[in-house]
């Protein structure tokens, strides 16, 4: 019999622990699968909680409100498991008396620091005098313990597996389902949450996954009761024992302890401490770290029913709590994720990265419209390379009529057509405003228009909306039926921002008759170009059915 629920999660890191809680929380149905790997980068994580962590040791941006949602939502849980994970502590970051305090990082954390009323003032950590600031608010979950609770709970309910999913052969994503055979479930959505793993469905993701060596020490006569950091960290642990960590290595990701990894962590504790220092334990785990230490969430363009949470680097614990809910709300409000990297915004990224330059992609365009013996019309000559491009396409039984206000212009072109041997083509001293008094309606196939100033020549001369208006509304009726007319827009020079308004204004009065294409250019910012493409429909001929 098969099983319906509202989401089906795979894995049950902190992103797929935080998410299937809120989606609880919400009277959704789950079902979390999960392999059980003991080397899970949330399962070996030391949940530190701070605002300024990771290999950066950079300040993460809105930590009040992740910490504010991370703090009630993990009492939450406790509550309703009857388990603790979550604790308030100490951290505190060393820095040696003599260091140069004027460095920009140092400097800017201790304003942080300072702004928010964080204390400052001399520690003794291994014989030696440190300054520390203290970092607040700051906190530890217990990863393990918070996941172990998560997926009983979930375990009671029937709504939890443990086992691996093949991702690439059991899941199948189909109009508005999900299911995954094995488990004999259907789901409405499915959230992938695997760590480093990625998945076939979401190949944009910047996946950079680092792995990390973590050690359970007892260092003899050692204290202290607050979370030290000093380029390595180490967290005390209630049974007397401390945690260390982390390295970060790139090259080698794969979720084995290495010798080199604890020797260098070992090397950091002696500089720091003086106890002796008895390894008990060595876990080593991969980060799902993104390129650029972003997490990721998101839907898949493709299937609508697929979605995804991952990359919680060292900062997870307290972002995934306000991460998860942003999701649900995606997910079930609509609501836009505003999270640094959305997975719509990272594949468009991916897209316009691959993209060819907006020139060529006009060319092609046209290329697929024009036929032999056509006539078509580049509106803005120039150094002539559409103007060739078009000549090519309509051939000796075709004709190309060229405008361009600039004798320097037309004169590079011809050059150009000649060496090319093309004769096809009637260049025109005048501007492109005149075009109707050079083609009748409905008797030009493509129209292409590249806006701006002549590259390598007088770039005082450019297009202007007096004129690149009317010409657009000229060439607009000049088209024939399925004809198209492209125009690439510079915005990055003075009066260009407004040609681009002007276009863009013409174009939305063309009416029911044309449809506008608009494609941005791959650096995609504001003043970057943008390609609007024009076809003019076809006549439809119906068949009227009675
Ligand atoms: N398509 C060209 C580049 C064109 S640059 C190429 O592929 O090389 C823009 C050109 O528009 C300049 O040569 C400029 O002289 C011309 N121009 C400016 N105002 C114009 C107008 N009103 N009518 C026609 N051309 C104009």
């Amino acid at each position: 019999m098969t099983k319906h629920v509202d989401a089906i999660i795979i894995g049950q890191g902190l992103a797929g622990s935080t998410l299937a809680w809120n989606l609880h929380w919400q009277g959704r149905s789950v079902l979390i699968a999960d392999a059980g790997d003991e080397n899970s980068a949330s399962r070996v994580s030391a949940g530190l909680m701070t605002p300024v962590t990771g290999r950066r040791m950079v300040r993460s941006q809105d930590f009040e409100l992740d910490w504010q949602t991370a703090r009630a939502f993990y009492q939450r849980v406790e509550a309703e498991v009857a388990g603790t994970f979550f604790r308030e502590t100490e951290t505190v970051r060393l820095r040696q008396a003599e260091e140069d305090t004027s460095s920009a990082r140092a400097t800017a954390e201790d304003q942080s620091g300072a702004d928010r009323g964080e204390w400052s003032g001399e520690l003794q950590v291994g014989g030696k005098t440190y300054y520390g600031s203290r970092r607040k608010p700051s906190g530890r979950l217990d990863v393990a313990g918070f996941l172990k609770a998560t997926a009983a709970f979930f375990d009671r309910r029937s709504e939890y597996f443990r086992g691996r999913v093949d991702m690439t052969t059991e899941v199948e994503l189909r109009g508005d389902r999900v299911s995954i055979n094995p488990l004999g479930t259907t789901a409405d959505n499915i959230v992938f949450c695997t760590g480093f793993e990625s998945t076939k469905w979401f190949p944009e993701v910047p996946n950079n996954p680092a792995r990390g060596d973590i050690l359970t020490i007892s260092i003899g006569g050692y204290r202290r009761t607050e979370v030290i950091h000093r380029g390595i960290w180490i967290a005390p642990e209630i049974d007397g024992r401390q945690t260390a960590g982390a390295t970060y290595d790139w090259k080698d990701p794969r979720p084995q302890p290495k010798a080199e990894g604890r020797a260098e962590l070992l090397s950091r504790l002696s500089e720091l401490v003086t106890g002796s220092i008895e390894v008990i334990r060595h876990r080593a785990a991969v980060r799902p770290t993104m390129k650029d230490y972003e997490p990721v969430l998101g839907r898949n363009s493709q299937h609508r029913n697929a979605w995804i949470f991952n990359g919680l680097g060292s900062k997870g614990a307290v972002r995934a709590p306000r991460l998860a809910a942003q999701l649900v709300e995606a997910m079930y409000n609509d609501s836009p994720i505003e999270a640094k990297s959305d997975y719509a915004r990272l594949k468009k990224k991916a897209e316009l990265a691959a993209q060819p330059p907006l020139t060529q992609i006009a060319q092609q365009l046209v290329a697929e419209v024009v036929k032999p013996g056509d006539t078509v019309i580049d509106a803005t000559v120039g150094n002539g390379f559409d103007t060739c491009h078009l000549s090519r396409l309509v051939g000796d039984a075709g004709l190309v009529i060229g405008f361009d206000i600039q004798e320097a212009a037309l004169a590079s072109t011809t050059q150009r057509l000649q060496a090319h041997g093309l004769q096809n083509v009637r260049l025109i001293l005048r501007g492109h405003e005149t075009l109707n008094s050079e083609v009748s309606p409905l008797s030009v196939a493509a129209v292409m228009f590249n806006l701006g100033y002549l590259p390598r020549g007088d770039k005082k001369v450019i297009t202007s909306p007096e004129t690149t208006v009317p010409a657009i509304q000229q060439a607009a009726e000049a088209l024939r039926a399925g004809g198209i007319m492209t125009i690439l827009a510079y915005r990055g020079h003075a009066g260009g921002p407004e040609e681009g308004t002007a276009v863009t204004k013409v174009l939305a009065r063309l009416g029911a008759g044309f449809n506008v294409r608009r494609i941005e250019s791959r650096s995609a910012g504001d003043s970057s170009p943008v390609l609007y493409v024009v076809r003019k429909v076809e006549l439809q001929h119906d068949v009227a059915v009675q």
